[in-house]
C-alpha cells in the first residue's frame, strides 16, 4: 500500500454517523479489495461530510489497482446489480434496497501539452487525490489493510475543514477547469465556508479571464442546475453576481435587487408549493432559472437558455413564459376578479415552474388565484365525454370541444357539480337551441 495514513481512527464515528447498511456495504468493499490483493477508499464528498456531520451516504470507494475487479466481487458478495463502464474502469452497484456505491480505479490526469485532452492512467491514491478540486473534497478513509477505519488527508483536507476554508490544490486550478468556479462558490455557500485567500485571487482572475466562457453549455448548464438546487440558491446567485460569474455565463445576467427580490419571495412560494405534494411536480432548480431570467427581454431570455443548453422541453417553457407573462396582467389584475374559469383558461398550457414565478413576482390578490388554479380547478375536467353528447343527440364536430369546455367552465366556477347537472346544462344550451 503506497498511502501512510494519518492516526485518525475514524471507525466510530463512521459507525454512530452512517446507516448500518452503508457500514456493512464499507466493510464488504474492504474485504473484496482484500480478495483481489488491492486498496480500496472511501473517498470525496462522503468522506468530508461524515467530518462535517452531515448525513451523506452517497459513497464513492477508489482502488489502488482494478477497481472494476473489486467491483464485480463486491457484486457478487452482497448480491448487487453491476453497471461497468469498462473505459473509465469505473462502475455503480446498486443494491436490492436502492443503495447505491461507485467504485472507481484510483487514476492521475496530466496534459501532455496545454489544452491538450487529459491522459488518464491508473495511478497511486495521492494522484487520484492531487487531481480533485479542493482540499476539502481529498480526505480519504482506509477500507482494508493494516488499519481499516483511518483517515487519508494529504493535503490538508482536515485542517481546511476545521477553518471552514475552500482551498485549491494548485495555482492553475481553475484554468485547467473553470467549472471548479461554481463548485468553490457552491461549497463555500453551502456549508458557509469561505473561499480562501489565495484561492480567491486565483478564481477572480480566472474569472477576469474570461474562463467561464470557454465551459461548454452543457457542463455549464450541469454548474448552473446544481447551484440552483442548493438548498440556498438566493446566497448562490447573490455571490456569483459579487464574483462576477454571472455576467460570463451571459452579459444581460449582471444581476440586479429587483431580480433578487423576486429570488426571494420565490423561495417562499416553492416552500409553500412542495409540501402539498400536487401531482405536479415541478423541477426547483429550474423555478429559479425562470425567475432569473423573468426581468430580460424574451430575446435575451431565449439567448441564456442556449447558453446552458437547456433541455428542450425546458427551453420551450421559458420561450413560452416570456410571451404568457404578457397579456396575463390583463385578466388576472382586473377588477372586479375574474371567475375561476377565467383563471383557468389564461393560466392553462403553463408550465407549474412558470405558475410559481408568477405567483412570486404577483400581488397578493393574483397569488391567490393563481394557488387556487394550482390546488383546486386545474386539472378539473367535466364528468360528460363526446360519447355522452351523441347519446344526447348532437352531432359529433369540432363544437364538442366548445360545449365541453363550457361545462368544465361550470365546474371549474361550481355552477355544476354532478353528470346529471352537466347533462341538464347541455340540453338547455345547446339542445333546446339547436332544435
Ligand atoms: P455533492 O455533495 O455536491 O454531491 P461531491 O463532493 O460529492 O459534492 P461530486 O460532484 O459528486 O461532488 O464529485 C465527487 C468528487 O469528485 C468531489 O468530491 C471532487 O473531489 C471530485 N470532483 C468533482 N468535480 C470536479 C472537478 N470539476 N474538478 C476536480 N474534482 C472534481
Amino acid at each position: 500500500m503506497h498511502v501512510i495514513t494519518t492516526k485518525k481512527n475514524v471507525k466510530g464515528l463512521v459507525v454512530e454517523r452512517v446507516p448500518t447498511e452503508v457500514l456493512r456495504l464499507l466493510e464488504a468493499a474492504g474485504r473484496a479489495a482484500d480478495a483481489e490483493g488491492m486498496a480500496a477508499y472511501a473517498v470525496g464528498g462522503f468522506v468530508r461530510d461524515l467530518l462535517l456531520r452531515i448525513e451523506n451516504t452517497d459513497v464513492d470507494v477508489a482502488v489502488e489497482g482494478d477497481g472494476l475487479k473489486v467491483a464485480r466481487r463486491l457484486a457478487e458478495m452482497v448480491g448487487a446489480r453491476l453497471r461497468p463502464h469498462d473505459q473509465f474502469g469505473t462502475a455503480v452497484l446498486v443494491l436490492p434496497d436502492g443503495l447505491r456505491l461507485d467504485v472507481a480505479t484510483a487514476r492521475v490526469e496530466y496534459y501532455e501539452y496545454p489544452a491538450a485532452p487529459p491522459v488518464v492512467e491508473p495511478s497511486s491514491l495521492k494522484d487520484d487525490l492531487f487531481r480533485r478540486d479542493f482540499t476539502i473534497n481529498t480526505l480519504a478513509i482506509t477500507l482494508n489493510g493494516p488499519e481499516p477505519f483511518h483517515l487519508v488527508d494529504f493535503f490538508e483536507g482536515q485542517r481546511d475543514l476545521k477553518e471552514r476554508t475552500v482551498r485549491v490544490l494548485h495555482d492553475m486550478s481553475f484554468v485547467e477547469d473553470p467549472a471548479r468556479v461554481f463548485r468553490a462558490i457552491r461549497f463555500e455557500q453551502r456549508f458557509d465556508f469561505t473561499i480562501g485567500r489565495e484561492t480567491l485571487a486565483l478564481l477572480k482572475s480566472a474569472v477576469a479571464q474570461g474562463c467561464i466562457g470557454q465551459i461548454a453549455p452543457l457542463r455549464l448548464g450541469a454548474e448552473l442546475r446544481y447551484m440552483l438546487a442548493e438548498r440556498e440558491p438566493l446566497k448562490m446567485v447573490r455571490r456569483m453576481a459579487e464574483l462576477d460569474v454571472l455576467r460570463f455565463v451571459h452579459p444581460a445576467l449582471a444581476g440586479d435587487g429587483d431580480g433578487w427580490r423576486l429570488l426571494q419571495h420565490l423561495k417562499d412560494v416553492v416552500a409553500w408549493y412542495e409540501p402539498l405534494y400536487l401531482d405536479v411536480p415541478v423541477e426547483r432548480w429550474f423555478c429559479y432559472l425562470l425567475a432569473l431570467v423573468d426581468p430580460l427581454p424574451a430575446e435575451e431570455a431565449r439567448a441564456v437558455g442556449m447558453r446552458i443548453a437547456l433541455p428542450g422541453r425546458l427551453q420551450q417553457v421559458l420561450e413560452a413564459f416570456g410571451q404568457q407573462r404578457r397579456g396575463l396582467p390583463a385578466v388576472l389584475d382586473r377588477r372586479p376578479p375574474p371567475r375561476p374559469s377565467e383563471v383557468y383558461r389564461a393560466l392553462e398550457g403553463m408550465a407549474p415552474e412558470a405558475l410559481l414565478v408568477l405567483m412570486a413576482r404577483s400581488s397578493e390578490d393574483v397569488r391567490h388565484l393563481i394557488s387556487h388554479y394550482l390546488t383546486v380547478t386545474r386539472g378539473v375536467e367535466p364528468a360528460l365525454g363526446g360519447e355522452d353528447l351523441i347519446a344526447l343527440g348532437l352531432e359529433p364536430g369540432p363544437r364538442f370541444t366548445e360545449i365541453l369546455e363550457a361545462v368544465r367552465d361550470r365546474r371549474v366556477d361550481g355552477e355544476l357539480t354532478t353528470k346529471d347537472q352537466e347533462i341538464a346544462f347541455v340540453r338547455e344550451t345547446y339542445l333546446a337551441r339547436s332544435r
